[in-house]
């Protein structure tokens, strides 16, 4: 790390065209982890460009920094021109070009030095000339933070950026209790409270803050829509796209709802099927050391975490659940054993 940021620093000791990336479907510790980093370098003098693949929750949008953003679906022109006109790209929070989905080619193609800051597994090297990857950090945010404090730029921390990554931190950790939360998450967001974060303030913006129609559908996955497998320690919940139209579902509406399925006594692997934007998305949970990245990227052409990750489906949402319930049976063994 102290190295890498060394170069870093020395990349940054000029003003600099820089864009930030992250994501497709981005979550809390995307948007907050780009838009900490964004207003940290726009202070030291750079100009500074967020560039979204798609459009992401409204429960983010008022973060600091939200209004500059740009969304490539949609304003594919501009954004090329300012991907191509950049001397430095980073990547954050993700580490495969596949998941910046249609802006990758742009990425690609232009002449920027990459800078990878992330902590999935596996990340692919080739993509970035700079590399900060920690796959036991628990957020890129927290990376973020420590990027900055390797540069000796912590004097730069003000309540935009304090704010920023604390949603970083708090959305990726489960708000503070995931195994990936150690003694350093603590010390760092004591930090970023100590320097403006409202805590309360931003735990009431993301998580009590939903429509009335979100905590409906919300009723009706648990009332209906949950399959439980208690002789394989599992559950699944799905939902089609005429289902979510019913609920007036709006991007982010169904975030956390894969959470509830694992919060029943016994489970240990929950799946979230929804049939979103033409595709059919998966959100794969777990706990315990049952690797659902494992399970993603081989049935789901997904990853993730261990216990936290993702994919999608080429076939329908009913036989996306008959896909399931086999794998449930395969991992029958895995899913039961005692810890
Ligand atoms: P979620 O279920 O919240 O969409 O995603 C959980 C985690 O799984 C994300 O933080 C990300 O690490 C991973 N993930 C989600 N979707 C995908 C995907 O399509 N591909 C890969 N490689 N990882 C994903
Ligand atoms: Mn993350």
């Amino acid at each position: 790390m102290k190295e890498t940021a060394r170069a870093l620093k020395n990349l940054l000791s000029s003003p600099k065209n820089i864009v930030i990336t992250t994501h497709r479907g981005p979550d809390g510790d995307a948007m907050g982890s780009s838009l900490g980093l964004c207003n940290l370098l726009q202070q030291i003098g750079h100009s500074v460009k967020v560039i979204t693949p798609n459009e992401y929750a409204d429960f983010l949008h008022w973060l600091p920094g939200n209004e500059d953003v740009i969304i490539y679906e949609g304003n594919e022109e501009e954004a090329d021109a300012i991907t191509a006109n950049a001397d430095l790209i980073f990547l954050l929070d993700f580490s495969h070009l596949s998941r910046i989905a249609t802006f990758a080619d742009a990425v690609k193609k232009s002449k920027a030095t990459k800078v990878m800051i992330d902590h999935h597994q596996d990340p692919d090297r080739e993509i970035a000339e700079l590399i900060f990857s920690d796959t036991t950090a628990c957020s890129t945010a927290q990376m973020v933070y420590e990027v900055m404090d390797a540069m000796e730029m912590t004097s730069y921390l003000n309540k935009e950026i304090a704010e920023c990554l604390y949603v970083g931190i708090m959305t990726d950790t489960g708000s503070f209790k995931y195994a990936s939360t150690t003694a350093k998450t603590h010390h760092i967001v004591a930090k970023l409270i100590a320097a403006g974060a409202e805590n309360t303030k931003i735990h009431d913006l993301i998580y009590d803050n939903s429509s009335a129609n979100r905590i409906k559908l919300l009723g009706y996955c648990l009332n209906e829509k949950l399959r439980l497998y208690p002789e394989n320690n599992a559950a699944i919940i799905s939902l089609t796209a005429e289902e979510l139209t019913r609920f007036e579902f709006k991007k982010g509406d169904t975030e956390g709802f894969v959470n509830f399925a694992l919060a029943i006594k016994g489970i240990k692997f929950a799946v979230f099927i929804a049939e979103k934007d033409g595709m059919v998305k998966l959100s794969l949970r777990s706990k315990g050391d049952f690797k659902v990245n494992e399970i993603a990227n081989k049935y789901f052409k997904g990853g993730g975490h261990m216990n936290a990750s993702g994919g999608i489906s080429e076939v329908s949402v009913s036989e996306t659940i008959t896909k399931t319930e086999q794998i449930i049976k395969e991992y029958k063994t895995e899913l039961t054993k005692s810890n």
